[in-house]
């Protein structure tokens, strides 16, 4: 009978509600239930962040358990719970290792078999996409935002908003009526910088007491605030503090003054497969990014000063990451490792001649860590 352990981690729990904590609970039990496993502990980390770096005492009871043969099983709900560190990750793999055969169950992510060398590197590739995800603006933060502006509620701190009072709930009748009379100005096609230009000489100021300046302006018209709404991501919400101006008339300044409108979020990663994750088919150095002639997201083997490659391998981005995705979520769904594509004589997913210059094309491999560039099943030169 295998004797397994429950990992669960909510990153951010505020209201110290749990909910998170308990769903994944739940979940992995039914999992441990499925593969007829005994649940012999459970380890809950509560509202600390893996990412953070800071310490995890429930983590470590669990390795310790594992250590002393308490347990011989793991079931967590998703692998960005278990680690989200490379380094971290690196040191289960050894201890994994070191103890042998120990399961490892995730309710969302199928099993990883890390006592072979393709079951670690696909752990590792899912570990790198986790910790891809956590560089991002966090996903419940933002899931947090999201409820906040569907219920219109105000969200975060920042300066006063003009034309409201600090609780940003009430309209400051003065300032409305400014905020108004650029609205119309600027729809009758007066300039934003004639409009700070005349505010400024009749000394009205910004929220904050500054000197208007022309992208002042037009920050305040653009933002949905003014007309009693939210905005969150492309979609609109009534919000609970009054409209200053329609949102016919806000709609149209929008327009106006471009489509533009200020994002809050971070943008993507735009590589994902750098710092040593896809390495050179010829030469096997590390392969970086560098956007072609037309700004092309692309991978290359670089020659050049503090690169030690041949430079005799580029490949584009975008139908490379697809082709790792494709290989990653091949695995998560089959226990068939290598996959037959991976072998002469089967077809593999689409692997497109025109994304490779094919005189210089031999193929790219996966590899991580970049010390040891084991791994080469993915390999997409079939
Ligand atoms: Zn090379």
């Amino acid at each position: 009978m295998v004797s397994a352990g429950i990992y669960a981690r909510i990153s951010s729990d505020p209201d110290g509600t749990r909910l998170g904590v308990e769903r994944q609970i739940t979940d992995c039990e039914a999992l441990a239930s499925r593969l007829g496993w005994t649940v012999a502990e459970q380890y809950v980390d509560n509202d600390i962040s893996a990412w953070s770096g800071k310490d995890r005492p429930e983590y470590r009871r669990m390795v310790d358990d594992l250590k002393n043969r308490g347990i011989d099983a793991i079931v967590v709900w998703h692998p960005d719970r278990l680690t989200r560190h490379p380094r971290e990750f690196e040191e289960l793999i050894a201890l994994v290792e070191g103890i042998g055969d120990v399961r490892i169950e995730t309710v969302t992510a199928g099993d990883y078999d890390l006592s072979t060398s393709a079951g670690r590197s696909v752990a590792r590739i899912v570990g790198a996409i986790a910790r891809k995800d956590s560089d991002d603006a966090s996903t419940r933060l933002r899931r947090k935002h999201a409820e906040l502006a569907a219920a219109g509620k105000v969200a975060g701190g920042g300066p006063r908003p003009f034309g409201y009072t600090e609780d940003r709930l009430q309209v400051v009748a003065e300032e409305a009526a400014v905020i108004r009379e650029m609205a119309t100005r600027v729809l009758a096609g007066d300039s934003q910088r004639s409009i700070a230009v005349d505010l400024n000489s009749r000394g009205i100021h910004t929220s904050q007491g500054n000197d208007w300046t022309p992208s002042g302006v037009k920050r305040v018209l653009m933002s949905t605030r003014i007309s009693g709404r939210r905005e969150y991501q492309g979609e609109f919400f009534d919000a609970v503090w009054p409209p200053i101006i329609p949102p016919e008339q806000s709609d149209r300044l929008r327009r106006k003054l471009g489509s533009r409108t200020p994002k809050d979020r971070r943008a993507p990663k735009r590589y994902l497969l750098t710092g040593g994750l896809l390495r050179c088919g010829r030469c096997d150095a590390p392969m970086i990014a560098r956007p072609d002639v037309n700004s092309r997201r692309r991978y290359v083997c670089d020659s050049g000063p503090g690169h030690a490659g041949c430079g005799r391998m580029s490949a584009l981005a975008e139908p490379l990451e697809q082709f790792i995705a494709e290989a990653v979520l091949y695995r998560l769904d089959t226990p068939e490792w290598p996959p037959p594509w991976s072998t002469p004589g089967h077809n593999r997913p689409s692997w497109p001649d025109s994304t490779t210059r094919s005189q210089t094309t031999k193929g790219c491999s996966m590899a991580w860590p970049p010390t040891t560039p084991t791994v080469r099943s993915a390999a997409p030169n079939g």
